[in-house]
């Protein structure tokens, strides 16, 4: 008996398709496939491997809409949203086809020979992605790898699969062989263990919670496998007296809500300093109550519904009777796993509400003295993905970039994705970096070649 799952339309709670899951045994099947396309793959001219993944990147291209589509109908992302998405794995497959070109070694000087270095393909990636972003997610790790040489086998997470499993088809029909790029829908437990346990895997990316990285990096010790991994944060995003106030308060509605807050970048912890804090909520309140929340489908839609049934309790059991709530905007009644922007004030930092990755639409306002409180507050968390900084003054800016802990600082905007710079986190938001040229060094090994020319 094959075990199906039914994906299912956040935004109506219907049935929108039913998915086989692969099982354990055809996991270790895909990835015998993979390993023995492997020589192959490596081998293609790093032209038409380039080629490839051009024609890739145009096949998606010409689908954009329909990807988008599939992702408002399985992930509840707004079709704005969704159609960047789908953006952003054209331009990442173009960036990575500029790679097979340039990917080249060093020759260092050395007495008596000569000495080579080179940068290998790895074998088999196995890459694991979260129900957040399915398409981008899944690119930052498909494309580097395919692009360095790799075979690579994908596990979309149970609940998202659809774009996945139409991401394989546009890669196979635009000439990638089918054994080199491998979609599994399936379980996290049985086909993402498989990827951790299965030796002929050289290495395993992971973007989802810390709690599950944590147990993949521990799994993946037992054979020193390679590891990526993108986790969770609780990001600050700090306002500063001398900041534009106006552009601060309009900007953090976007900041955090965006993807219903189902962002590992989300600012879910506004540090404003207290000698403006009561105009910036003053100014954050509409801001906040103007966030247009329904169907995804919608243009004008800014925040769709959360991920699942589940999800949404998780997030609701953050705010229970009596609750630090602020203000809280409006959310349509259902069907469908709705949840309103909402604003709370935690007594602290390490407050359940100013420190959990809540991964919802609400948001934590705290008061701070001076620019060392800010620091220290900022730094009070064992995450550290990314955080941004509002203020008029250079200086302050730069000080204060370099002295908190996290991959991705931006100032007076909320930036964090550009595909051509690195992106990842500190301390336990993750290990190691994807996007930009940082990526393809994960997805190649060092070799040194020693040639004695002396006879
Ligand atoms: P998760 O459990 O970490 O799942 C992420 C991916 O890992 C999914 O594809 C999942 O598969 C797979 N997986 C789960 N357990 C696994 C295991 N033991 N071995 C190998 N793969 C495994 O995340 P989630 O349950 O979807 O979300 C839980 C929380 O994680 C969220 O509320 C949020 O706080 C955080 N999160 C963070 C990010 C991020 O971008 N940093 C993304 C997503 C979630 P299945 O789901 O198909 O079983
Ligand atoms: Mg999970």
């Amino acid at each position: 008996m094959t075990a199906t799952f039914d994906v299912i339309n956040p935004a109506t709670e219907q049935v929108v398709d039913s998915v086989r899951l692969v099982t354990a045994e055809e996991t270790d099947a895909a990835i015998a496939r993979a390993a023995k396309a492997f020589p192959a793959w490596r081998a293609v001219a790093p032209g038409d491997r380039a080629r490839l993944l051009r024609r890739f990147a145009d096949a998606v291209d010409a689908d954009l809409e329909n990807l988008a589509r599939l992702e408002v109908l399985n992930a509840g992302h707004t079709i704005g949203n969704a159609r960047w998405e789908a953006g952003n794995v054209r331009d990442v497959l173009h960036y990575y086809a500029a790679a097979p070109e340039r990917l080249t070694g060093r020759q260092i000087p050395v007495p008596g020979g000569v000495d080579l270095t080179f940068a290998e393909p790895l074998g088999v990636v196995g890459v694991i992605v979260p129900w957040n972003f399915p398409m981008p997610i899944a690119s930052w790790g498909f494309a580097p790898a395919l692009a360095a040489g790799n075979t690579v086998v994908l596990k979309p997470a149970e609940l998202t699969p659809l774009t996945a499993v139409r991401l394989a088809e546009l890669a196979h029909q635009a000439g990638i062989p089918e054994d080199v790029f491998q979609v599994l829908p399936g379980k996290g437990s049985v086909v993402g263990q498989r990827f951790v346990t299965h030796p002929l895997v050289r290495k395993v990316v992971f973007t989802g919670s810390t709690e599950v990285g944590k147990q993949i990096m521990a799994g993946c010790a037992d054979q020193v496998k390679r590891v990526t991994l993108e986790l969770g944060g609780k990001n600050a995003n700090i306002v500063f007296a001398d900041a534009d106030l106006e552009k601060a308060a309009a900007a953090a509605p976007y900041g955090v809500f965006d993807n219903a807050g189902q962002d590992c970048c989300a600012r879910s912890r506004i540090l404003v300093q207290k000698s403006v804090y009561d105009r910036f909520m003053e100014l954050l309140e509409p801001a906040v109550l103007g966030v247009v929340v329904g169907d995804p489908g919608d243009e004008k839609t800014e925040m769709g519904p959360l991920i699942s049934h589940g999800h949404r309790a998780k997030v609701r059991s953050y705010l229970p009777e009596g609750a630090p709530i602020a203000f809280q905007g409006k959310a349509p009644d259902g069907p469908g796993y709705w949840f309103p922007p909402t604003v709370v004030t935690p007594s602290g930092v390490r407050d359940p509400l100013a420190a959990d990755e809540i991964f919802g639409p609400i948001v934590a306002v705290l008061p701070f003295a001076d620019e060392a409180d800010a620091i220290a507050m900022a730094n009070d968390t064992d995450y550290g993905l990314s955080a941004s900084i509002w203020t008029r003054d250079v200086g302050r800016a730069l000080r204060v970039s370099r002295a908190v802990e996290a991959g991705n600082l931006s100032v007076n905007s909320h930036s964090s994705v550009r595909y051509w710079t690195p992106f990842g986190g500190f301390k336990q938001s993750g290990l190691g970096r994807e996007l930009g040229p940082d990526a393809l060094a994960a997805f190649t090994e060092t070799k040194n070649v020693f040639i004695d020319t002396e006879g």
